[in-house]
């Protein structure tokens, strides 16, 4: 699959901005500031498609990328302490008409920080992610960050934590390229099936 023609196509702020889905879609969902931008751009090779941003939780739109094959979704980054209630709200509601809409999700990725244990955010959308029955992996990222002994210690809770719902999860490091093939075949075999 060819991941390096890409463009920006759209934004969405509200549900009814929505672009229409005649794609396969690839989703993108995490916290805000756990490297959801950095993991998009190192995937289509890019130093800036995805915007890293300075400040989290500045991202409040859908964002659509066209490829030649499917689309990547970035969804709005979640938990970001200061944002008011006003735009939680209108969050949720983005969210919701997305994931209302019927759309050909082939897969979702959901990030997580490899260090730390998962937010109750965190595990709000993984759960939304199950009980919808969506497709879904789950990417640990800035493993770099971890000693030898603290990747492994992290790599068996991460895989305790996920082996009831066979959830499957790729260590992961924006910074080195470490898991970015595998989770490329992942892409490839949820688009192309
Ligand atoms: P987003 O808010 O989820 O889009 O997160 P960003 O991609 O903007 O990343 C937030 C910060 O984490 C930036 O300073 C990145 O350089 C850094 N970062 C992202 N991924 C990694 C990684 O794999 N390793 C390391 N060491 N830093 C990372």
């Amino acid at each position: 699959m060819n991941f390096q023609s890409v463009e920006f196509e759209a934004a969405a702020g509200r549900a009814d901005q929505l672009k229409k889905s005649d794609l396969p879609e690839i989703v993108f969902s995490g916290k805000s500031n756990v490297g959801k931008s950095s993991l998009i751009n190192k995937l289509v090779n890019r130093k800036a498609l995805a915007r890293v941003s300075a400040t989290p939780g500045k991202t409040a739109t859908i964002n659509f990328f066209r490829l030649p094959e499917c689309r990547f979704v970035d969804l709005p980054g979640y938990g970001y302490a200061k944002v008011s209630q006003n735009e939680k709200q209108r969050w949720a509601k983005l969210m919701q008409g997305y994931f209302d809409a019927e759309r050909n999700v082939a897969l979702v990725i959901q990030i997580l920080d490899m260090r730390h244990e998962p937010t109750a955010d965190d595990f709000d959308m993984i759960n939304f992610l199950i009980e919808r029955d969506l497709p879904f992996l789950v990417v640990c990222t800035k493993s770099d960050k971890l000693n030898k002994t603290q990747f492994n210690t992290q790599n068996a809770y991460f895989e305790d934590l996920f082996r009831e719902h066979e959830i499957p999860f790729i260590p992961y490091s924006s910074q080195t390229g470490f898991g970015l093939e595998t989770l490329k075949q992942h892409i490839e075999a949820a688009v192309l099936g």
